[in-house]
């Protein structure tokens, strides 16, 4: 019984956090009954660890334990504490029962439980020494080069996001090296508070409410303030409408607004006024400023990263003459005073790719915007270039903006002054960009309006975007999966829903975005890898998120479970997965900001760097390329005369005619029942040759019985010989038919692969291939009595581009003479036990070839040369793996090919 070192185990750990916690408690100013707890819980420890060690041990053990009284008592109080210690993992969210575990699992969970237990308590400890610091952040800063991409999962993308919106994830500007290459300077700080703690209003990250606006108040209303829940079948409430709706619905741009403007160039920022508002006092003032102004740009900076849902941590705006700074952590329930202007129809506000403002905004500060001018919905009108921010400062202003700080943490306070200054060219220069673009859309119209409008308009339906949480379906780990492109089995797949719910949770739990309780990357690899060892999850993760740790145990279960799982049929096969997810992604939920279909923000910005013929004039638009004049291509067209044996003779005229005699069959369209009646005459004589051939072979068995049939002959590869009408002439008739050479059909040796007129040689001499000596079925006789052994190979000789190889025809006639004793003697045994056997004879064509042999495909290309769509649909439609569609298929091709050959 390991009951002393399970017993002494959960006391080790106290004794160590007890005078670290000691010491926190003497060096804080926390009441009183904390520091007599830890003290009291400190002593009670000690206590404990001593009697555990009182306990006789060794030799004195087993003697004790001889007596039953002692024995009993010792079980019992083990028990007791296992159930102790159970609740206590418990509360950690350990799962499985201690009491069932062998020694070493114990004291894994019990570690597991001190883990979990150590991680809280240094986090926590940070928070409060964080909270007491008060002195500046250090502030980190890192210049790397990375391959731009998307934002994270978490971040609030919508499938109406601007590609190139208020990214500017691209350095745009000129002499920047490489466009798919960003540099981001990680400016961060360590230890940064987490501004959730101080939030008024607790965020509510449940995936079962939904967003709800929290405004209070509607200035410049229409229609008076009332949060309508919108519902679904169940009758649950799943959305609330948009508070401004009406307000937005109708909205029309005053007559100023589409009228040309008169741009001023504003000031440079060192001598502009700047307004830091991070208390009430000024944001009031700064109300009453921004009420005379009549235009006002904004910009809004987020944070997505140490939060589930994301936090506006900044709000910039400027008027033509001060640039104002908001500090949306401190003010966030204060900012909505602002409505009075944002929501005003009089005064104009300027935005640049506001999808995603519109939402921080409504989110965050209830804040909600009326009159909105979109600069990147402009630009998109104007069909510019470039889309991005800083292309329209530098094409505007010739103002080269260095966008690198964009990925700042934005939580830092105070505010380092290059977050500030960063932070300040965003709005400061966008009313005058607002009034050239606006004059450029009048221009473009010839001073018509039109396009203002649209601008308007679409800006307008941007307003009315309303912010939803992120969502996820029961099925939204296959869209990952696909996106990988890998293939996981059911017991990965598993393994990956459990762990994506996981995560799911968590970061809703710990208000943590996915990419920092487990990044995709890493969460696809432990899925992959199924680990065994708890060790094998964190080695899947590098650097090992917090959280993982924390939660190792759990994510074990996960993996656990998901490796008991019988291992069903696997997706392989790209079809199979993308057949599954096609039918799986139906009930997904469409709005979840996880679902972006065509959000292809991960890809590079297809207008911007393709280098093209275009020039642009002076006003920057694109202009024609003056047609250079291309000459017609004098020099006929020749096929590519790439052929494995060379020819040994040019082609003669007849061939050539008869080339394009084929050519041209080839292009004329038939119809399936055209060629369906076309072979019928052709599948009725083969039919009574057919019978007469199996009586006659009936019959030379019953005279001299069958050898013993090879044993491992695989019963589909059975094929009905073609050259059974020669086989069952006689010796004489047969030779003198192998030598004997086809007008009509060239031999199947002949095939070649890449051969520039693959049906060729009417009379053509054969390319001779010494080492293969001519097998009988190669050879098309010429009389009418074998017809059908003609129109069973013309099809793979005309129009083929690849072909079995001689050896493999002589392999396959000898496969085909043993198959044709083995299904004699079948057919011996089948009459004595009077089963039928399946002789099939109406596809006896489609037999008599070994179609393994034959490239389909080739029927394809003569179906692209002639350009017939509805035989390459045909032969596209069919599935690779249902040959006996194809077989049907190019029996009736070839048939109907050959009658008209024939009847010419
Ligand atoms: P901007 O409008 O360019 O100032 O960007 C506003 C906010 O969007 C920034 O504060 C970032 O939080 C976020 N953001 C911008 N670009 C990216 C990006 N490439 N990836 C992730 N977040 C971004
Ligand atoms: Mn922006
Ligand atoms: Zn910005």
């Amino acid at each position: 019984m390991p009951q002393p070192p399970k017993q002494n185990n959960p006391t080790q750990p106290e004794e160590s956090t007890g005078p670290e916690m000691d010491v926190n408690a003497q060096t804080s100013s926390e009441p009183i009954d904390l520091i007599s707890f830890t003290t009291e819980a400190y002593r009670n420890v000690v206590a404990a660890t001593r009697n555990c060690n009182a306990f006789p041990q060794g030799a004195a053990r087993s003697l004790y334990l001889s007596y039953p009284g002692y024995a009993r008592m010792l079980e019992e109080q083990s028990q007791r504490v296992l159930g102790l210690i159970n609740k206590v993992l418990k509360t950690e969210n350990i799962s499985g029962d201690i009491k069932r575990r062998q020694g070493d699992e114990q004291l894994e969970m019990v570690q597991e439980c001190n883990d979990i237990l150590f991680e809280r308590i240094t986090t926590n400890l940070d928070i409060i020494s964080g909270l007491r610091r008060g002195n500046p952040h250090m502030v980190v800063e890192t210049q790397v080069d990375v391959q731009s991409t998307s934002r994270p999962a978490t971040s609030t993308i919508t499938k109406e996001t601007p590609r190139a919106g208020s990214w500017n994830r691209y350095s745009t500007a000129p002499g920047t090296p490489s466009r798919s290459m960003v540099s981001a300077r990680l400016f961060t700080a360590q230890n940064i508070m987490r501004p959730q703690m101080q939030f008024k209003v607790p965020v509510d990250n449940s995936a079962q409410n939904p967003f709800k606006p929290r405004l209070k108040e509607k200035p410049n209303s229409l229609k008076p303030l009332a949060l309508l829940p919108e519902y679904d079948d169940a009758g649950n409430v799943v959305s609330f409408l948009h508070p401004y709706e009406f307000e937005l619905l109708k909205f029309e741009p005053p007559k100023e607004q589409l009228q040309k403007q008169k741009p001023l160039l504003p000031a440079p920022p060192a001598q502009t006024e700047l307004m830091l508002v991070d208390n009430v006092e000024t944001l009031k003032q700064a109300l009453e400023e921004l009420r005379q102004a009549p235009q006002i740009a904004i910009d809004v900076e987020h944070h997505s990263y140490r939060t589930f849902m994301g936090i506006t941590c900044l709000v910039q705006m400027s008027t033509r003459t001060k640039d104002y700074i908001f500090d949306t952590l401190t003010l966030r329930e204060d900012m909505h005073i602002l409505n009075l202007v944002l929501t005003d129809p009089k005064v104009l506000k300027i935005l640049h790719g506001g999808d995603l403002d519109i939402e921080w905004l409504q989110r965050d500060l209830s804040l909600y915007i009326v009159n909105m001018f979109d600069t990147h919905r402009a630009a998109k009108a104007l069909n510019m270039a470039r889309l991005s921010l800083a292309f329209l400062l530098k094409h505007y202003l010739d103002l080269d903006v260095d966008k690198s700080l964009q990925l700042a943490d934005w939580r830092m306070r105070p505010l380092p002054q290059k977050l500030i200054d960063y932070a300040r060219q965003d709005t400061h220069y966008l009313i005058y960009v607002y009034e050239r673009l606006t004059n450029d859309l009048l221009q473009a119209e010839q001073g018509q309006p039109q396009a203002l409008r649209m601008v308007y308009q679409m800006s307008t339906e941007v307003c009315k975007k309303r912010y939803t949480k992120p969502h996820i379906g029961p099925d939204s780990h296959l869209d990952l999966v696909r996106k990988t492109k890998r293939s996981f089995d059911n017991r990965q797949l598993c393994a990956l829903r459990g762990i994506f719910l996981w995560r799911d949770a968590t970061a809703r739990q710990e208000d943590e975005s996915y990419g920092y309780v487990l990044p995709n990357h890493m969460m696809l690899q432990i899925a992959e890898s199924l680990p065994r060892e708890m060790q094998g999850i964190l080695a899947c993760c590098n650097p090992i998120p917090p959280l993982v740790r924390q939660q190792l145990h759990t994510l074990h279960q996960i993996v656990l479970r998901a490796r008991e799982q019988p291992l069903v049929k696997p997706l392989l096969e790209a079809s199979n997965i993308t057949g599954s997810v096609l039918l799986q992604t139906t009930n997904k939920d469409y709005n979840s900001k996880l679902n972006c279909p065509h959000d292809f923000s991960h890809q590079e910005e297809t207008r911007d760097d393709l280098p093209t013929l275009l020039g642009r004039n002076g006003s920057g638009k694109l202009q024609r390329p003056s047609k250079p004049k291309l000459e017609a291509p004098s020099v006929p067209l020749v096929a590519p005369t790439l052929s494995l044996f060379k020819r040994q003779t040019a082609s003669t005229q007849e061939e050539q005619l008869r080339w394009l005699c084929a050519r041209k069959e080839s292009q004329t369209l038939r119809m399936p029942y055209k060629r369906y009646m076309a072979i019928l005459p052709l599948m009725q004589q083969q039919k009574i040759e057919q019978t007469a051939k199996e009586n006659n072979e009936l019959l030379k068995r019953r005279l001299c019985p069958a050898e013993p049939a090879p044993v491992n002959i695989k019963l589909e590869s059975t094929t009905k010989v073609d050259e059974d009408p020669i086989y069952k002439l006689p010796l004489k008739e047969q030779l003198k038919r192998k030598h004997q050479p086809t007008a009509e059909q060239p031999s199947l040796a002949k095939r070649n692969k890449n051969e520039e007129k693959p049906s060729a040689s009417v009379s053509g001499p054969k390319p001779k291939i010494k080492s293969e000596p001519m097998p009988a079925i190669d050879q098309t006789p010429n009389g009418e009595d074998s017809d059908d052994d003609a129109v069973i190979e013309v099809p793979i000789e005309k129009s083929a581009t690849e072909n079995p190889t001689p050896a493999l025809s002589r392999r396959q006639q000898k496969r085909q003479e043993k198959n044709k004793r083995f299904k004699a003697k079948a057919r011996m045994q089948a009459q004595s036990s009077n089963k039928p056997v399946q002789l099939p004879t109406n596809t006896a064509t489609a037999q008599n070839f070994d179609y393994k042999n034959v490239d389909f495909r080739q029927f394809q290309g003569g179906a692209k040369r002639a350009q017939s769509t509805e035989i390459k649909s045909q032969m596209r439609g069919k599935s690779r793996h249902n040959n006996r569609n194809n077989k049907q298929f190019n029996k009736l091709f070839t048939f109907s090919k050959i009658n008209k050959e024939r009847k010419k």
